[in-house]
């Protein structure tokens, strides 16, 4: 291949992609590293990107049936020790708070003040479901109360010990839904019900393919009775998992005596459910789409559509640019995109043009349209496209660019997703021979998403390990055929999907 120009961003992802994905988040101005160890912050242009994602999903849970509420941030230590599963999930990684107060050490610094101790710890919630189970304990009384569809937008804090901005954070942010229901079956339709929603987000919105499925026993939600997840692929054919729905049976109800009267009269053990999906949807974005130059942004999240970069060398020019930029500002935000006005933004900042465009290019802006007196003379402008590389082609009159900016937004967005789709699926093979498996798994191989027939047990879990590879899920479409077991040889008709994973 001709060595093209030089990118924006080194190491290119062919060098080495886990370093690439830093510098993408950085170059984009995404987010930094913080003063606390694995906690990031997280910076406008990031933020955004996580607003546009709440926005988006806040609309689908409500259509849904659900509302938001909120919990506090404190789990009192017992809580967690009434689910037997739970609490050995999460024990590892918990933030304890022990004490309210500090008082001078005698060295000019500071410590807790043993007089403060409290009696019972308090544990930053990892995640909620016993304090929100709690609290459903007391509002739920008769089956009249039920179902209870909750969602909560907060922080959590997990004591991960390898951390990597957005994909995994000591501290994150994320949503989680919980649910309580009268019968099993409504439990489970809405635990399928929230992953079809996850999906839809993640494939319309994200323009991210993913397959849905089940975790295996080992990959389960401590305390679930079933976890389901969605999972993409990077482009390094590394796996991603991005939202988690889960059955939680009756487990949690009778840890936390979630119960109700029955039409009939009866005392019951309601059903749950959780789900959440995180800011690590973020890190998957910039996974699926970058690229050397920077941040590529699927428009349907785009925190800006349309970046105008207007350039002038004096006065008299900047006013005749200006007037024209402010008159097309105005029509685009006329247009409507995905049922919302276009985002446009003008930067006027006094740089060089060709660093105030390369910014633009990093931060993965869909359409770029630079704007100088020439430009207006000739009677049009030439709009970049961030998905496509090379020079911006065609003069286009403003009045044209105006009508096509909503389809070519589309043409984007779709084009995206049919990049990613097309790219995942020559990575997805079907093996039913171990060494095929072993190879395509081997160190220095590329790997990708193997579809093979598998049992449950200590078998796979060896040679997963051993592979350095995990069961990512047992996907909910597939409809396989009887076959034997790749690491046992009994006969199974499950297959599961296997990869490298973040
Ligand atoms: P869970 O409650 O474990 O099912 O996780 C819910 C969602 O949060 C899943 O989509 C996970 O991928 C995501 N998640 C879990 N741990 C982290 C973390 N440390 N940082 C960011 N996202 C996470």
């Amino acid at each position: 291949m001709a060595k093209g120009p030089k990118n924006a961003i080194s190491p290119t992802r062919a060098e080495n992609y886990p370093e690439w994905y830093q510098q993408v988040i950085t170059a984009a101005d995404l987010a930094e590293d913080s003063d606390v160890r694995g906690c990031m912050v997280i910076k406008p242009w990031g933020y955004a990107i996580w607003e546009n994602i709440q926005r988006r999903l806040d609309a689908m849970f409500k259509a849904t049936g659900h509302e938001n509420a909120y919990f506090p941030l404190f789990i009192p230590m017992s809580f967690l020790e009434k689910e037997a599963e739970h609490v050995e999930g999460f024990a590892k990684e918990c933030a304890v708070v022990t004490h309210h107060k500090l008082v001078p050490d005698g060295e000019g610094g500071l410590r807790p003040d043993p007089e403060s101790k409290l009696d019972e710890p308090l544990i930053v919630r990892p995640t909620s479901e016993t304090i929100i189970g709690a609290t459903f304990a007391r509002w739920v009384q008769s089956y009249r109360d039920l179902p209870i569809l909750i969602n909560q937008w907060a922080n959590v804090v997990r004591w991960e010990l390898r951390t990597r901005k957005f994909l995994r954070t000591t501290e994150f942010l994320w949503q989680e839904g919980h649910t309580v229901h009268a019968a099993r079956e409504q439990a489970e339709d809405e635990t399928r019900l929230m992953l079809d929603v996850y999906a839809a987000f993640a494939e319309q919105h994200m323009a991210m393919p993913v397959i849905k499925g089940e975790k295996t026993a080992g990959e389960r939600f401590p305390g679930a009775v079933a976890t389901y997840s969605i999972e993409a692929m990077m482009q390094d054919r590394k796996a991603l998992q991005a939202g988690t729905s889960h059955f939680l049976g009756q487990n949690f109800a009778k840890a936390q005596e979630i119960m109700f009267q029955s039409e009939e009269g009866q005392r019951e053990y309601a059903w749950t459910t959780s789900w959440g999906v995180s800011t690590r949807l973020v890190g998957g974005l910039i996974m699926t789409h970058s690229d050397d130059d920077g941040l590529v942004l699927p428009p349907k999240l785009a925190p800006a559509h349309v970046v105008i970069l207007p350039m002038h060398r004096n006065d008299e020019e900047r006013d005749m640019v200006m007037e024209y930029v402010s008159n097309l500002k105005g029509a685009l935000e006329a247009q409507l995109y995905d049922g919302e006005p276009i985002r446009v933004r003008v930067d006027s900042r006094d740089l060089r043009g060709g660093e105030k465009k390369w910014q633009w290019v990093k931060k993965g802006v869909p359409i770029r349209i630079e704007i100088g007196p020439r430009d207006i003379a000739q009677g049009g402008f030439k709009p970049a496209r961030r998905d496509l590389s090379g020079p911006p082609q065609d003069l286009v009159s403003a009045e044209a660019f105006v009508a096509s900016a909503a389809s070519i937004l589309e043409e984007i967005q779709q084009g995206l997703f049919d990049r990613a789709a097309k790219l995942r699926d020559e990575a997805t093979v079907e093996i039913d021979d171990l060494k095929q498996f072993e190879e395509f798994f081997a160190a220095k191989a590329p790997g990708g998403l193997a579809y093979a027939y598998f049992t449950d047990g200590p078998e796979m879990e060896a040679k997963c390990k051993a592979l350095k590879i995990t069961p990512r899920c047992v996907p909910l479409d597939d409809d396989p055929q009887p076959g034997k077991c790749l690491f046992t040889g009994a006969e199974t008709t499950k297959r599961a999907v296997f990869a490298r994973a973040y």
